[in-house]
């Protein structure tokens, strides 16, 4: 009957021992008991096994579950993988259309014979800039319209060793000293960086669209406040947008509008204006 009450009480003990919960003392009691008791022998056997399966499991759901994660790492690199690859093919596609670009405006800004016209606008203001240009000599005048009055007008020419610079200012019209002329050739422009490299560079924060604009086939690039239209066929400006803050209600947007003939300037576009209103400054 003691034996008896001693198994009830080493058998309570048991999953305590297995645990290594128990201290010394407990611990000799209970194994001088199991040296003598087959029975609590068998029942912590048999706990013991039961606690290894259980083991067993849980280390099988980890396993799982570790399987699990490094699945979802493998999905999330693929993703990055070809996040990574849509962006190259990207900046590539920017890079390659920004390079022909740029080779296509060299060959246009080689002709010496060519017609530009500008038209840029802000706001009320509107200066039309038209140059005739035929190898060393040119035409060209800049004319500021405000709400459509004429507001001033310069006047660039030179024809052989002849130059004129003249200048008017509502009903003032005067002849400037020719030698303080600057260079009156309009070149075209393109809105491209000079070098390849630099494009390359430019390639990755710049977005590169399809436009139509002004009936042609562009490219718009945008860049921080400024939008750019580039002719496909020669890589020169048609139009630039420039942003003005928003936050700032007085400043409007600048528009320029640009328009290029090549090899159809004639000498007698590039004619001597008539100076007889005009006098000379000092
Ligand atoms: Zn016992």
């Amino acid at each position: 009957m003691k034996e008896k009450r001693d198994c009830k009480i080493v058998q309570d003990l048991l999953p305590n021992y297995i645990e290594k919960l128990t201290d010394e003392e407990t611990n000799m009691y209970i194994e001088e008991h199991l040296r003598e008791c087959n029975e609590c022998k068998k029942v912590l056997e048999n706990m013991q096994k039961e606690l290894s399966l259980k083991t067993n499991k849980r280390d099988g759901r980890e396993v799982k579950y570790i399987k699990k994660f490094s699945n979802k790492m493998k999905v999330l690199k693929f993703i990055l993988l070809v996040l990574i690859l849509i962006y190259i093919c990207v900046v590539g596609r920017r890079i390659f259309i920004m390079v022909s670009l740029l080779e296509k405006s060299k060959e246009n800004k080689l002709y010496d014979n060519y017609y530009a016209k500008l038209y840029s606008y802000q706001g009320n203001l509107l200066t039309i800039t038209e140059s005739y240009n035929k190898g060393e000599d040119y035409l060209t005048t800049i004319t500021r319209f405000g709400n459509g009055n004429q507001i001033h007008k310069i006047t660039y020419y030179k024809k052989g060793s002849e130059k004129l610079f003249l200048t008017e200012f509502e009903e003032k019209k005067y002849i400037q000293d020719s030698e303080k002329m600057i260079d009156g050739h309009i070149l075209p422009i393109t809105y491209l960086p000079d070098g390849i490299l630099t494009n390359i560079l430019e390639a990755f924060i710049t977005g590169v669209d399809s436009a139509y604009c002004n009936g042609k086939e562009s490219y718009v690039i945008k860049v921080g406040s400024y939008e750019r239209y580039i002719d496909k066929e020669t890589g020169l400006a048609i139009r630039e947008i420039q942003k003005s803050n928003k936050n700032d209600s007085k400043k409007t947007d600048v528009v320029i509008d640009f328009e290029y003939k090549f090899n159809t300037v004639t000498d007698n576009d590039i004619i001597k204006p008539d100076i007889t209103d005009y006098s000379v400054v000092n």
